[in-house]
């Protein structure tokens, strides 16, 4: 039990939120560091170029993150994936100092490789990452759905208990008008028809009978007088 607790806190939507929102602050960095530096020639005061750079990084990676969720066509994830993976490229700088003509042996092609595995895998991550979310957030809304028919379904079964206890309820009233539309006030002896309580000749005043009505299995319901 405790290994499917961990289990699912490790997996769970939670960590996969908090994921992603790591990831997009990463990401915000990597704008804001990329635009200081593009910006260092056109904007000289420190304080305008960083809040300036924040201000563009902020919508951006903001973008990023709803994009990548909610975006239908599949093309446009793949974009964001390979822009990602190109930003950081250029931010880890991976091909400065990159001397192509002396790419000659499969040491050297591995060497290079290696300045663009980082990026290629923190895209991909972030990319699988967005999709697991989603699969997630669908079981979720599903179960959501669920709970609600199942509570819909309970409601339903309530009214209609409810619906027939009100009918019981009804029929039981109708019982006691009709007992004491046939019975004598001053003796309280109740007949058959209402010939029977005409030609009764009251003898004076009797103990009061009380009404006990009992349900068959198939609710249908008997009156006894006690
Ligand atoms: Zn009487």
């Amino acid at each position: 039990m405790f290994e499917d607790k961990l289990i699912d806190r490790i997996t769970g939507i939670t960590i996969v939120i908090l994921s992603i929102i790591f990831y997009v602050l990463g990401y915000l960095t990597k704008i804001v560091a990329l635009l200081n530096d593009v910006l260092s020639n056109v904007i000289e005061l420190e304080v305008a170029r960083y809040t300036t750079s924040i201000l563009i990084a902020i919508p951006a990676s903001l973008i990023l993150l709803v994009v990548s969720i909610h975006a239908e066509e599949k093309w446009k994830k793949y974009l964001l994936a390979v822009f990602d993976c190109v930003l950081l490229i250029i931010i880890l700088k991976a091909f400065n100092d990159v001397d192509f003509s002396k790419l000659t042996t499969i040491s050297n092609y591995i060497d290079f490789s290696k300045r663009l595995f980082i990026p290629v895998l923190l895209s991909t991550m972030f990319f699988f990452l967005i999709e697991v979310f989603k699969k997630l957030k669908e079981e979720k809304t599903a179960a959501s759905k669920q709970n609600i028919a199942t509570i819909k379904q309970s409601v339903s079964e309530s009214e209609q208990k409810l619906s027939e206890l009100q009918a019981t309820f009804n029929e039981i009233q109708s019982i006691i008008k009709e007992h004491k539309k046939l019975t004598c006030s001053d003796c309280q002896m109740t007949f058959h028809n209402q010939n029977a309580l005409n030609a009764h000749k009251c003898k004076g005043k009797n103990e009061e009978s009380n009404l006990v009505f009992l349900m068959d299995k198939a609710g249908e319901l008997t009156m006894v007088s006690e």
